[in-house]
């Protein structure tokens, strides 16, 4: 169950309603930051009309209370001049890894052109061999934000580990917790303090209740801003780097009120089947996409595989903002002229 606070509600009120719940031994959590108590463990409670300041009652059943779809239809917030869950579709891009002041330099001019408005990155990289490059660390987040700054845009990047958690505030507007790190509970604690979007991929072998039960870590800790991301899972088929769940997006949408975007790079694991993929994931519901684009794609340190060439990009910002006008919906890059036209 969740109890909604009257946002004016006084103390003593407060004070008299966890009184009772603690008095009758019922296990309850109260949201910082929020007006909110989830009762951890269901259970009917009598006399709750008593409480002054209560302003709604929620009962959920599911084992994730907070973001669940039964007390909220949908949640959108602002990543720094942008928005996201609000209906528009975020079409968020940039190279898998910071490899220097030329590459990423030139993908923020080109994709701010575009009309992107965030750009992604990764300065701290989880690899799965300690021999491949695991990224730039600090230089990599300071050579992101200041490629950001000047082309006007916001910046995704991954936090790999609670120990990081201060350097990359300081540099992201979004913290992305990676594939790997969806079960790092630790972790999530940690950003469930933080005032700043959080980009939570799904674990590639994380289960939609687990998933939403990772989100709901960040959220009781009074971060509301989630984005959930699907990045896709692993199979028994070694045919393609991961199995796209797109079937999860309209799931999600029927469970909870995050917003969820889709990650058609990790999710193909090859740059031919990028554009289908995000195509696709326009059209089945998602709030937007995550997208690795290199300026050289053969010549990346990581994921070389999956990039996208900027004429590749281009293409696949085209079509993707042709078939969202044709859904009636819109991306978030819109606005600004494309050279090509090609549906
Ligand atoms: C990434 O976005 O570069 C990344 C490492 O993603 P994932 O955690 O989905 O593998
Ligand atoms: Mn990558």
């Amino acid at each position: 169950m969740i109890i909604v606070l009257k946002q004016n509600s006084v103390e003593a009120d407060k004070l008299a309603l966890v009184n009772y719940l603690t008095e009758h031994h019922i296990a309850y959590h109260l949201v910082p930051q929020q007006h909110i108590v989830v009762i951890t463990k269901e259970s009917n409670i009598d006399n709750l009309s008593e409480f002054a300041c209560i302003e709604r009652t929620y009962q959920i059943n599911t084992p994730y209370k907070l973001a669940s779809k039964i007390w909220k239809e949908s949640t959108s917030f602002n990543i720094g001049s942008n928005s996201i869950g609000n209906g528009i579709f975020n079409i968020m891009a940039g190279p898998c890894s910071v490899e220097n002041e030329d590459q990423i330099f030139s993908t923020a001019e080109f994709l701010s052109k575009l009309g992107v408005k965030i750009l992604r990155g990764g300065a701290y990289k989880p690899r799965t061999s300690p021999y491949s490059f695991r990224g730039l660390g600090k230089a990599g987040l300071q050579l992101l934000r200041k490629a950001a700054d000047k082309y006007n845009m916001g910046v995704v990047t991954e936090i790999l580990d609670y120990s990081l958690l201060d350097e990359v505030m300081e540099y992201a507007d979004v913290l992305q917790v990676g594939s790997r790190n969806m079960h790092n509970f630790y972790l999530l604690d940690q950003l469930g303090k933080i005032n700043k979007p959080v980009l939570l991929k799904r674990g590639f072998q994380g289960k939609t209740v687990e998933w939403l039960l990772a989100a709901e870590y960040i959220l009781s800790g009074g971060n509301a801003q989630v984005i959930l991301c699907e990045r896709g899972i692993r199979s028994f088929d070694p045919s393609s780097r991961n199995i796209l769940d797109l079937g999860i997006v309209p799931l999600i949408k029927e469970l909870s009120h995050l917003p969820i975007i889709v990650d058609p790079s990790h999710g193909t694991g090859n740059a031919l089947r990028v554009k289908p993929a995000s195509l696709a994931a326009a059209a089945i519901g998602a709030d937007g996409i995550l997208v690795e684009v290199h300026p050289n794609p053969p010549k990346a340190l990581s994921d070389s595989e999956q990039a996208l060439s900027f004429e590749e990009f281009e293409k696949l910002l085209t079509e993707t903002q042709n078939l969202l006008k044709a859904l009636g919906k819109q991306a978030d890059t819109e606005s600004i002229p494309l050279k090509t036209e090609s549906l």
